[in-house]
Order: C-alpha cells, then sequence, then structure tokens
C-alpha cells in the first residue's frame, strides 16, 4: 500500500479552499501511518467541526466525524473500548482550545493513547473567521475588527503541562519534520500532540496583510524557531524574538498511559 491508498478518492474533489494547509497535513499524516504499516482496518480518525475535522471523510477506514470540541472524548471511549485500535485525531485550534478546552487538558492528564494532530490556522475557518484562543494579539478576526487584545494560548506547552507523553510543534512548511513527528507521536505509548501551524488564506490571511498563500507560508517559516536555538537564547539570558514560535519536539517521555495494548 501507499499513503495514496488512504485516500477516499470518490469524495474528491475536497471542501478546502485553494492554498489551504490542511492538505499537506493530512498527507504527512496518513505518509506516516503507512510507514508505521497499521492498516484501514485497525486504524479508526477521529474528529470534531471545523475544516480540519472534515479530514476523516477524505479516508478510507472507520471514522467518527463528532460534535464540536468532544472528539477526544470519542476518541477516548474508542481507545478504552478497544485498545488495540489505532487511534488518530484531527482537529483545530477552535475546536480543541476553546470548546474542547477541558477535553483537551484531561486527555493529556490522563495521558490516553492516541495522537491528536491540531492544524492550527489561528481562526475559526469554517464558521467564518472568529477569533480562537489561538488568534495572535493584534490580529483581525471577525470577533476582534479592531485587533485581538487577547494573549493566546501555547497548545504544545499547554500539553507538556498537562502530562502528555509526546508533544511537538511544526508548521504546513515543514513537511518532512512534520511527518517524521507524527510518526513519533504515533509510536508513543500514551497521549501525542503534533500541533501544526498551518494557513487559512481565506479567513486569517486576506485580514491580516497576507493575501497570498506564499504570503502565509513564508511567515510560517521564518516565524518558526527551533526548540534548540529557543534554548540557547534562554540560556544566553537573550528575550525570545517577538511574534515567533517555538518548533522542534518539547517532550517526549514514560509517563503511565491509559488505554495502552497489553
Ligand atoms: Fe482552509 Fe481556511 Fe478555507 Fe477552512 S476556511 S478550508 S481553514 S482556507
Amino acid at each position: 500500500m501507499s499513503a495514496a491508498d488512504w485516500q477516499r478518492i470518490d469524495r474528491l474533489p475536497n471542501i478546502y479552499c485553494a492554498g489551504c494547509g490542511n492538505g499537506s497535513v493530512i498527507n504527512c499524516t496518513l505518509a506516516a501511518v503507512e510507514e508505521m504499516g497499521w492498516t484501514r482496518e485497525n486504524t479508526v480518525f477521529i474528529s470534531g467541526i471545523g475544516c480540519s475535522s472534515r479530514a476523516p471523510g477524505y479516508i478510507l477506514t472507520d471514522s467518527l466525524h463528532t460534535t464540536h470540541g468532544r472528539a477526544l472524548a470519542f476518541a477516548t471511549g474508542v481507545k478504552l473500548a478497544n485498545p488495540a485500535l489505532n487511534v488518530v485525531v484531527f482537529t483545530g485550534d477552535g475546536d480543541l482550545a476553546a470548546i474542547g478546552g477541558n477535553h483537551f487538558i484531561h486527555a493529556c492528564r490522563r495521558n490516553v493513547d492516541m495522537t491528536a494532530i491540531c492544524m492550527n490556522n489561528q481562526i475559526y475557518g469554517m464558521t467564518g473567521g472568529q477569533g480562537s484562543p489561538t488568534t495572535p494579539r493584534g490580529a483581525i478576526s471577525t470577533t476582534t475588527p479592531y485587533g485581538s487584545a487577547e494573549p493566546v494560548f501555547d497548545l504544545a506547552e499547554l500539553a507538556v503541562a498537562a502530562g502528555a507523553n509526546h508533544v511537538a510543534r511544526w508548521t504546513s512548511y515543514h513537511v518532512k519534520e512534520l511527518m517524521a513527528a507524527i510518526a513519533t507521536g504515533l509510536q508513543t505509548p500514551g497521549f501525542s500532540l503534533v500541533e501544526v501551524m498551518t494557513q487559512c488564506p481565506t479567513n486569517y490571511g486576506r485580514r491580516n496583510r497576507l493575501r497570498q498563500v506564499s504570503d502565509m507560508i513564508e511567515h510560517l517559516r521564518t516565524h518558526a524557531l527551533l526548540v534548540q536555538k529557543r534554548d540557547r537564547l534562554i540560556r544566553e539570558g537573550k528575550p525570545i524574538p517577538e511574534g515567533m514560535f517555538v518548533v522542534g519536539e518539547l517532550v517526549r517521555r514514560h509517563r503511565p498511559a491509559m488505554g495502552v495494548r497489553a
């Protein structure tokens, strides 16, 4: 099999806007799943609501497209009912960190054996461009027409603090690193969060002076700070440059986990 064999060709074309980053994330995920040697029979994809959460509909396995913010709760049930299944969750920043915020921290705390892939486009894409918990300060959305005044959640650091066994962050630009991070997450017993900073040209870019898809990808590339460089800056007592976000593996550990097959 190849990664392409996991796709439901009959559902194409997909609903994503031209230039959306979600397709790259799905491709990297399927390549990682294929690399693991998993089969369509023992793998389940679960999602909530949002553009990210349409992903399981394009994959040729059993899947659950659940209610907004609740994907991790459904996924926990699936995994505990049948630990032999490989469980992968697709979610977005609004789905995971706002509406599903409590499910998120408790899935990390319980360290349930699954991999959650969060397509963080820093806005609610599907529902009309409202601000989310990761919309940067000053960014324009339909609910922050004068610029967001709120501090943001750092999803990856939140997952580390809440107890997940594996946490990494990359972007839709870093496809090789992203695929490797997802593969590591799939292999790590316990909860894995792979956060992917990705572009939403329709609802974020055009409102925030990133009108071209290439502008958005360049922005992701130039604002990604390798975790090793972040650590060096800290050691040297230097500040993290404004607007940068950390990429790389933030944690890999072996806390006791729930739902690990015997
Ligand atoms: Fe992608 Fe944004 Fe379009 Fe949704 S609204 S499909 S996130 S570009």
